[in-house]
This record gives structure tokens, sequence and C-alpha cells, in this order.
């Protein structure tokens, strides 16, 4: 055979469909209804008219620019953009729960092509292949495809049968395996976060000698970062991403947040697979991103409040739907199953997502939209339930 053995292991991702047949609204693949703000467009375009032969050059190996700005971000709105407060000048300070008790310094950053890229890295650097990672069950799946492709046992826990996770019980396996942790908080597909004082306890009890990673794909949308926890455990490495609250996902633009041991850590495994960061354009985008954290902090508000909406709407419906702190619910209704509704719904135009995954194979994810997309989706479920 011309391929390696290693290919026959890989069981690669299966993202949201990305039709081209027709011009569906699409609300199955977490992406930001709102554009970017006005500055990220602007500072694109500036970049290339005033600066061409930077798109000749190498980027900045260290994106020092960049961390600089993402740390200025979180310590200006604590890490959770809808709970922020912006004053009439567009100055952006934490809400009082997410005030970070430390400033948050730029060799705590470390920036990839994406969440996906970073978390790849990061799985390389702290799981071994002789020892089980613990993780939920139903958590983003991705996970496992990092595993597969790493050769990394896993020990997936259940969830609780209110679909929150186990933790008593991802402890107690943690300690057994003796080979790290990590979830995302808030969850997904659930939507359903732990707030930080639960997340603190479950660090408690854990070894400080194993990884803790918690994925916060989604936390601007109203769940509680661990930022404010990194001093006190040194185990703690946080994920987050460019691609949901700040409009990005075209940019591929992920970070960490972690003490600077671990950062270093992972700069390592990056520097052995391709030297150079991020490309010069995502740089651009997200240093001109942090800049206008108010007008992110505004469309995460917006977005927030149009789920809280529609989980009325739904819930009115007969629909269970799941207490999300994200920008997408999980829902289920008696009698139907969850492709049946995708189906239906994609007859009206518009794309949600089901998952053939038994044990949530009823339900629908769907991602919040902006007020329009939001009352075309209200209308096309008025339509299939009648
Ligand atoms: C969307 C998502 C990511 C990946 O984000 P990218 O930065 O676009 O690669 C990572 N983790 C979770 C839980 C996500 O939902």
């Amino acid at each position: 055979m011309i391929v390696s053995n290693r290919i026959k292991n890989l069981h690669p991702y299966v993202p949201g469909e990305q039709p081209k047949d027709r011009v569906y609204i699409k609300l199955n693949a977490n992406e930001n209804p709102y554009k970017p703000s006005p500055k990220v467009c602007k500072a694109v375009i500036d970049f290339v008219q005033n600066s061409p032969e930077k798109l000749g050059l190498y980027p900045d190996p260290d994106s020092n620019k960049l961390h600089q700005k993402i740390a200025d971000m979180l310590n200006a709105s604590g890490g959770v953009l809808c709970r922020a407060k912006v004053d009439e000048n567009n100055n952006v300070t934490p809400a009082e729960i997410d005030k970070i008790p430390f400033t948050v310094t730029s060799d705590m950053i470390y920036t990839g092509n994406g969440s996906d890229e970073v978390l790849s890295f990061v799985f390389y650097a702290f799981f071994d292949s002789g020892k089980k990672f613990v993780m939920p069950q139903f958590t983003y799946s991705f996970y496992p495809v990092y595993a597969g492709f790493y050769n990394i046992p896993m020990d997936c826990i259940p969830l609780l049968p209110d679909w929150k996770l186990d933790v008593e019980t991802m402890l107690s396996h943690a300690k057994q395996n003796d080979g790290g942790i990590i979830f995302a908080n808030p969850n997904a597909p659930t939507g359903i976060s732990l707030s930080r004082a639960e997340v603190r306890q479950m660090l408690q009890k854990a070894s400080s000698e194993q990884i803790f990673i918690v994925d916060e794909a989604y936390v601007d949308f109203g769940g509680e970062s661990c930022i404010p926890l990194l001093k006190e455990f040194k185990n703690l490495l946080i994920v987050r991403t460019f691609s949901k609250s700040l409009s990005g996902a075209g940019q591929r633009l992920g970070y960490i947040v972690a003490n600077p041991e671990l950062i270093n850590i992972v700069t390592t495994v990056k520097n052995s697979v391709n030297h150079f960061p991020i490309d010069a354009v995502a740089q651009v985008c997200g240093e001109a991103a942090c800049d206008d954290v108010a007008y992110y902090v505004e469309t995460s508000k917006k977005i927030a409040w149009e789920r809280e909406k529609f989980s009325e709407f739904l819930t009115a419906k007969g629909f269970e739907v799941l207490p999300s702190k994200t920008n997408f619910v999980f829902a289920r209704k008696n009698g139907f199953s969850g492709k049946e509704i995708y189906e239906k719904i994609k007859e009206q135009g518009i794309l949600i997502r089901h998952f053939a995954t038994p044990g949530i194979e009823d339900f629908v994810r769907i991602s919040i939209g902006d007020e329009n997309q939001m009352k075309k989706l209200c209308e096309a479920f008025e339509l299939i339930l009648n």
C-alpha cells in the first residue's frame, strides 16, 4: 500500500453542511450572523493598500502585537462579552462577576489557525498514548477525532439525566487514569454551562499534576470564564476562539489563555510542525477586532437576547429546550425525530443541524441568527408544526 498504517485510524470531523445549490439561511454551524466590525474590514483594506509587500514576507513569528491586544480585550471585558458594559465613549468594563483579579499579560496568550488547530497541538502536548484522558460523552465532536489521530485512549463519561456534566465521575476517573481532563464550558451541543465556582471545585479535587483543559468557544454568550482561576491553578489551560463571538470563523483564529509555562510547551509543539504562526491577514483582523470590543459586546448581547426569545418560543411550542448559555439551542419535541425536524426546516430554506449519534438523535441544534433570520425561523416552525 502507498498509504501509512496511521491513515487507517483516521475518522475526520464532519462539519455542518455548506451547500452551494441553493441559498439557505445558515443556522447550522454556530457562525455569527453579524459581520465583523467595520474596523476589521477597514484594517484589511488598509493593510493590502498600504503594505502589499507584507503579503510577500513571513508574518511576525511571535504575533506579539496581537497577543497584547487579546490580553487587553480580556482585561476590558472580563472574558464574557455579553455581560460587559459599554459607556458613551465606547469604553468597555467587565460585569462585577467577570472581573479578573489580576492582569492578563501577552505571555499568557498563544494563537493558532482556529481553535481546532490549537486543540490539536494541545492534545499532542498534554495527553499521552499510554493514559486515558477524561471527557464527557457528549461534547465537541472533534475531541475523539484528535484522540484517534494521536492514538490517545479516551474515557468518555456519560452526562447526567439533566444533560449536565457528571463532575464526580469525571474526577474519580481522572484520578484513576492519571491522564487529564477536557470539556467545553458551556458544553456543546447541549449549551449547558458549569459556573466558575463549580469548575473551581473540580480543580481543587483534581490532581495538579494533570492537565485540565476548558474549551470556552461559547463563553462570551453568557457562561462564566475560568480565566480568573489561572493564578490559582497552574494546570489549567483555556482554549478560546474568534470564530463565534468575534464574527471571525473565516479568519481561522483561535487562542489559548494559560500560564506562560504551558504556553511555552504548546509553542514548542507548534514550532515542530510549522514555525510560522497565523497568517499576516489574520493577525491584522484579530488586532482590529480586539480594538473594537464594544462592537462585539453589542452583537453578543443581541445574540443572547435572541436566544432567550427563541427558547421561549420553542418551549411554548411544546419543545424541551436545554438551558443554553451559547449562540445555539439544543431542543427536541415528543413525536419528532431530529432528522425529521431538520428536513422539514430545510424545505423552508433554513439549515439547522441534527446528529445521528445515539442518545441525542432526537435533538436539533439551532444556531442563533439575527432578528430577521430568527423571525423567518419562527415562521418556518409555525408552518411545520401545523
Ligand atoms: C466552534 C468550536 C471550536 C472551533 O473553533 P475554530 O476556532 O473555528 O476552529 C472549538 N471548540 C468548540 C467547542 C467549538 O464549538
